[in-house]
């Protein structure tokens, strides 16, 4: 049977792929434009909704479909440089949705003073003339920028300090019920999920300190620490209640 891991790099895949060719056919609007022209778009509703969904299902957004995640994670796993993880700073996270959301909203009221809005109407596949080509260049520059800093830097980095989807992601994601659950019996404490974590997280300080519950925030469930254990000792699951789960560990 396949392993969740496959399904993921799977749709990691296609998401990378799919994106440029849903630019050149139907040309949505990220969300900084959807703000600044006024539009409520299909990015804007499939990134609203991962927002919302984070509480139950964390970073699923994060790890089973951008395209930033998945150059950033390719790189990162080709990179020689090895780095621990770090937790995110909060301030950093500000600075990045401040002025993102500020700057959108100031140009939409510009734009509102021209008629030039559209009262945040749905129009999924809104984007302006000539738009296409502008986010083709963006995409370009994201995933360069995802491959640079994947083989520079430690894992994930662009996700924990530069994108505001991701901070936001995060928030909700503090009380994902899904998690990575690590039989503390079963484990041998042999290191290999945590050196092969897509973002590196600190699984070893889960399995002693946390009873093996991996309740961290930048966990992406993308399945590769379930792979690598030959010891079948992780699995995704929901927990309802850490605080009975706790008791009861
Ligand atoms: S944090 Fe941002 S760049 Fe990283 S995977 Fe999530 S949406 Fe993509
Ligand atoms: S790979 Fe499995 S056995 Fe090794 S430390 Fe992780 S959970 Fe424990
Ligand atoms: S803890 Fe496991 S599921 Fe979470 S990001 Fe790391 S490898 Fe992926």
């Amino acid at each position: 049977m396949k392993s969740l891991y496959s399904f993921n790099f799977i749709s990691r895949l296609i998401f990378l792929l799919l994106t440029p060719v849903l630019f050149q056919l139907v040309g949505i609007g990220f969300i900084w434009h959807s703000i600044y022209w006024g539009v409520i778009t299909a990015v804007v509703i499939i990134w609203g909704i991962f927002i919302l969904i984070s509480p139950l299902f964390g970073r699923i957004g994060c790890g089973w479909f951008c395209f930033m995640g998945t150059a950033s994670d390719f790189a990162s796993q080709h990179s020689i440089i090895k780095m621990k993880w770090k937790k995110p700073k909060i301030w950093v996270r500000f600075l990045i949705i401040v002025p993102f959301f500020t700057t959108a909203i100031l140009f939409y009221f510009l734009n509102k003073e021209q008629n030039l809005t559209h009262n945040f109407e749905i129009n999924l596949l809104y984007l302006k003339p000539n738009f296409d080509f502008h986010y083709q260049k963006v995409w370009m520059i994201d995933i360069g920028a995802a491959l640079i800093f994947g083989l520079l830097l430690e894992r994930r980095w662009v996700c924990k300090n530069l994108c505001f989807m991701g901070a936001l992601c995060a928030a909700g994601a503090n009380y994902s019920r899904l998690i990575p659950v690590i039989d503390k019996d079963k484990c041998t404490r042999c290191g290999k999920c945590e050196k092969d974590c897509l973002v590196r997280l600190p699984m070893l300080d889960y399995i002693e300190n946390n009873k093996g519950l991996v309740t961290n925030s930048e966990c992406i469930l993308c399945g590769k620490c379930i792979d690598v254990c030959k010891f079948n000792a992780i699995k995704l699951k929901f927990v309802w209640n850490r605080k009975k789960y706790f008791r009861n560990h």
